[in-house]
């Protein structure tokens, strides 16, 4: 239950003065990112982007067009409109010693401004000047004050972050009046932290950033701005926290392998298992056989050979007599999976089956009957491996592959079907230390660094759309040669189709050139059809495949060796690492194509420099967080990362580790979060809207 001491804060925000539907509407596109309803609460955490100042004066003849100025002016004559003269405003003349200026009002009413503006009178006004004709005016001032009130009123004023239509002084109200609301709460965080950080309690923290003295009061690295951000990281390393500690609690068991299978396994393999990735089976079946649930992200760039080390964990899951599921983001990729595993799992004995959305009726009651009575080892699949209807015998790990879609608390509930399931994250996405904290939280990580022996670096360059015809007389002589090509063109919308060349398009005109040598591949294909070409493509009855970014992630064909991107500026760096990973897979060299439309932006310009320079997906993460900010690094509505409104990697990077020291260290002390600071605790993390993690607490 949320202590009633909170209930103000999550009172719906039309319980605040003049915050109508409209309002309340506007404020819900303004605060609120995850469809949650806006609350109060959301207003608090709404910090200023700036702020204006009007004790600084300045004189009416040397005020700058444009500018936000305070000026003191003594109030001489005004000026009322006609009858029935609508559209000329209301103007009051007023003057300082360097000159005169209009303060004008559009429909102003008369009476009203006689009291607000009285003849004769020093006053303060604060606003935008503009000048017409040599002449100053200041349309609708923001502020207005005799000298007296001037003493006494705030003359700084918080700007903030705001949206279409919302009046910016309505705002400010609303959230003045959300920090009246505010209740006194306990210091939650850590006393050795708060003294040697000297941060100010909630409380004056808020105060200080909403009624802000100056700029140093609203500074990101400010002391006011870090303890929220501290506030906020901690709210999520615990929820963080909280999910590992029930998760590990949670009966886990051992899962210790005979080694049979494996055994059989190695000798099947093509190749031999790098270090790296003997180190990272180690690891994985020391986590198993620990009685403990597993709880390990297995990091490894693209074409590091990430499969091969899951398959050897789940060989040992089978060897122990438990069932694993492989969870493969898109059908495409649990398919190719399935295929590519199937001829491994026989050489070993195991038994694998696949399924997807895409199995309906008998065949599909058969295999979950299969998976049920335990006759099935290893399940691959998309999501419907964790609908309901699917009953595992005995499922004993998960492994999710590729998966920058899933919340934390998303990953940790597809263990829910097995029986202290261990859980393995494998990702792609070479996400930098820091950042893998915030999205994936304290997980035990394993990092394939490296390719596997033997494949020969490739070769990257960048070529602008003026000489495609080049580019595609190269694509047809390497054809010629026997060599497989990806040709990769931006997303397509229909409505967007003006200037992005659409893959079908394209298509098209390779078509004509090269005939039935060309697949195609998009989004929008039936799933039947995506494999359908990709298989043609795999088995070489095509040998160049124009595609979206469907196969983005993952796909496998190791015979490919060519990949040319159109549009390669519109790629953020990431993705284009991602796409050129589809090549390089095998033992030829290969080469990645970069096709660009000129002028290259200087971003662009940038990104396509470091692809140039490195084929290093950590160094090319690195600095893609540098071009881009962790924000968007991944896409943060697609990746999982957690989204934080306050804290910033870029001034608050070292307080995540901090953050999640104190979360662990809380969690050995208190697990149930029933201490005095644990209860002050609870109350940061309804604050920052954890809910979730607070319903595992078993007083939740
Ligand atoms: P990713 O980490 O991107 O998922 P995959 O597991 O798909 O990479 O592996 C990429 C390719 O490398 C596959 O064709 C796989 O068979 C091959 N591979 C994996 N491990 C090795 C190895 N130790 N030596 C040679 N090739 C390997
Ligand atoms: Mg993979």
């Amino acid at each position: 239950m949320r202590p009633s001491i909170l209930d103000p804060l999550f009172a719906a925000v039309t319980t605040l003065e003049g915050v109508g539907p409209k309002v309340a509407a506007q404020l819900q596109t303004l605060l609120v990112a995850n469809g949650a309803e806006v609350r109060v609460r959301d207003l608090l955490f709404h910090l200023p982007s700036g702020l204006i100042d009007r004790r600084k004066r300045a004189e009416i003849a040397t005020a700058p067009e444009g500018g936000i100025v305070t000026l003191t002016v003594r109030i001489d004559r005004h000026q009322a409109p006609g009858r029935g003269q609508k559209s000329v405003p209301y103007r009051v003349f007023a003057q300082d010693e360097t000159g005169e200026i209009a303060l004008t009002y559009f429909r102003g009413q008369s009476a009203w401004l006689e009291k607000l503006l009285p003849v004769g009178e020093t006053m303060i006004v604060s606003g935008r000047v503009e000048w017409f004709n040599g002449r100053p005016s200041m349309v609708h001032p923001d502020f207005v004050a005799t000298l007296e009130e001037a003493e006494t009123l705030s003359l700084v004023e918080p700007v903030y972050p705001m949206t279409a239509g919302l009046s910016p002084k309505l705002l400010r109200k609303a959230i003045a009046e959300t920090l009246e609301k505010l209740p006194a709460l306990d210091e939650w965080i850590d006393p050795a932290v708060v003294a040697r950080e000297a941060y100010p309690g909630i409380g004056s923290a808020l105060r200080r950033l909403h009624d802000p003295e100056d700029e140093t009061d609203i500074a990101h690295a400010g002391p006011a701005w870090s303890r929220l951000a501290y506030d906020e990281y901690l709210a999520s390393q615990l929820a963080l926290a909280l999910s590992r500690q029930r998760m590990k609690k949670a009966r886990g068991r051992p899962l210790v392998g005979t080694g049979r299978m494996a055994g059989l396994l190695r000798a099947a393999l093509p190749f031999t298992l790098t270090e790296g990735q003997e180190a990272a089976i180690a690891e994985i079946h020391t986590d198993m056989a620990a009685p403990d649930r597993m709880l390990r992200l297995l990091q490894g760039d693209v074409g590091s050979g990430k499969t091969v080390v899951a398959l050897m964990a789940m060989a040992a899951a089978a060897e122990a007599g438990a069932q694993s599921a492989l969870l493969a983001p898109t059908e495409i990729l649990a398919r190719q999976h399935h295929d590519g595993l199937s001829k491994l799992c026989e050489a070993a004995g195991l038994s694998i089956v696949l399924l997807t959305g895409r199995d309906t009726g008998r065949a599909r009651a058969a295999k979950l009957a299969a998976i049920a009575a335990g006759e099935v080892q290893i399940v691959v699949g998309t999501h419907a491996l964790f609908q309901e209807g699917v009953d595992y015998a005995d499922l004993g790990l998960v492994v999710v592959d590729e998966q920058h879609r899933f919340g934390v608390h998303q990953r940790l509930s597809l263990t829910a079907k097995g029986r202290g399931a261990d859980l393995l994250v494998m990702t792609a996405t070479p996400i930098p230390r820091t950042l893998v904290l915030a999205a994936f939280g304290d997980m035990d990580v394993s990092r394939l660094s490296g390719k596997p022996a033997g494949r020969k670096p490739i070769t990257t360059v960048a070529v602008p759309m003026e000489r495609l015809s080049d580019i595609v007389g190269r694509a047809g002589s390497a054809m010629d040669a026997g060599e497989r090509l990806y040709w990769v063109c931006p997303l397509v919308e229909e409505s967007e189709k003006s200037d992005l060349m659409a893959a079908e398009e394209r298509f098209r005109q390779l078509q004509a050139h090269f005939g039935d040598r060309i697949g195609l591949v998009h989004g929008r294909m039936s799933g039947e059809e995506k494999d359908a070409a990709m298989a043609d493509f795999k088995a070489g009855r095509t040998q160049l495949v124009v595609a979206t970014t469907v196969i983005e992630v993952g796909v496998d064909v190791p015979d490919a060796t060519i990949i040319v991107i159109e549009h390669a500026e519109r790629f953020g760096l990431s993705q284009l690492h991602q796409l050129r990973g589809r090549v390089g897979r095998g033992s030829k060299a290969s080469s990645c194509v970069l096709l660009y439309r000129a002028p290259l932006g200087e971003t662009a310009s940038a990104r396509i420099k470091v692809m140039r320079e490195t084929e290093d997906g950590f160094r090319i993460a690195e600095e893609d967080l540098k071009l881009r900010g962790e924000g968007d690094l991944l896409g943060t509505q697609q990746s999982g990362m957690p989204y934080f409104r306050i804290a910033s990697m870029e001034h608050h990077a070292r307080l995540m580790e901090v953050a999640r020291d104190d979360a662990r260290m809380i969690l050995t002390r208190d697990p149930e979060l029933t201490s005095p600071r644990g209860e002050a605790l609870r109350a940061l993390l309804y604050l920052f809207g954890k809910d979730e993690a607070i319903r595992l607490l078993r007083s939740g």
